[in-house]
């Protein structure tokens, strides 16, 4: 069924809408019957399903923050290290089970990855089933240290639902910050590059940036 938005120009709103057209011969030519229907209640139904991940901080406040460490880090020529964390074939679990059970892996993901982590450690979710930690005062071996802790407590974690008990697994990318001229944003596109090496070498695994 086709849907969109419509806009109410003298009121200067729009609102989401569902359209179906139909047609029939009848005497005389063809009859055609157009229903535009309203659908704002079960859009909004929709996104207070999507609930949020308790205590994490967003992409905006993540990058104000990143920003903040790494001009601390280079000043004072300390080690910074960051992780990338993406959960593997998690479409399959939303298809499977529902969006409302993978909304479920998600909040336990959180709080089994806060769990790890140092109070000075930074998690944020990058948006979907990506997450990023910031480890001030790590090297690359605390960081693999770390990035390898993540992925087993994630693969010991038993998601249990009334119905039905899961387990996930995730793909980690790691990348440390170097001096200046590097910035946060090169060192993540470096972590995000070495997920992407994991995912293609088999998932359920970490890589760091620059490591075989
Ligand atoms: P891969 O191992 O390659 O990462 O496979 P994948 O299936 O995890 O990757 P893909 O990027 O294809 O799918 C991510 C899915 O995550 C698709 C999207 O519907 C789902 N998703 C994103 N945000 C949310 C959310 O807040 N809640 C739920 N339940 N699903 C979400
Ligand atoms: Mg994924
Ligand atoms: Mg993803």
């Amino acid at each position: 069924m086709p849907s969109g938005n419509v806009c109410a120009p003298q009121d200067g709103y729009s609102i989401p809408v569902e359209v179906s057209i139909g047609s029939e011969l009848a005497a005389g030519g063809r009859l055609f019957v157009g229903v535009v229907r309203d659908i704002s209640e079960q859009k909004r139904t929709e996104a207070e399903l999507r609930l949020p991940l308790t205590g994490l901080l967003n992409r905006r406040a993540f990058n104000d923050e990143a920003s903040r460490l790494t001009g601390l880090t280079l000043r004072h020529q300390r080690s910074l290290g960051v992780l990338v964390l993406d959960v593997d074939h998690f479409k399959r679990v939303n298809d499977t089970h529902g969006h409302a059970v993978g909304d479920e892996v998600l909040r336990q993901l959180a709080r089994t990855v806060s769990g790890e982590l140092r109070d000075t450690d930074l998690l944020a979710r990058l948006g979907g089933e990506e997450f990023c930690v910031l480890m001030p005062e790590t090297g690359s071996d605390g960081l693999k240290r770390l990035a390898n802790r993540l992925l087993e407590a994630v693969r010991a974690m038993v998601v249990r639902l009334p119905d039905v008990s899961l387990q996930i697994t995730v793909s980690i990318g790691g990348a440390n910050l170097r001096d200046p001229p590097d910035t946060f944003k090169q060192a993540l596109l470096r972590a995000d590059e070495a997920l992407y090496t994991a995912k293609g070498e088999g998932r359920n695994r970490v890589l760091i940036h620059g490591e075989a």
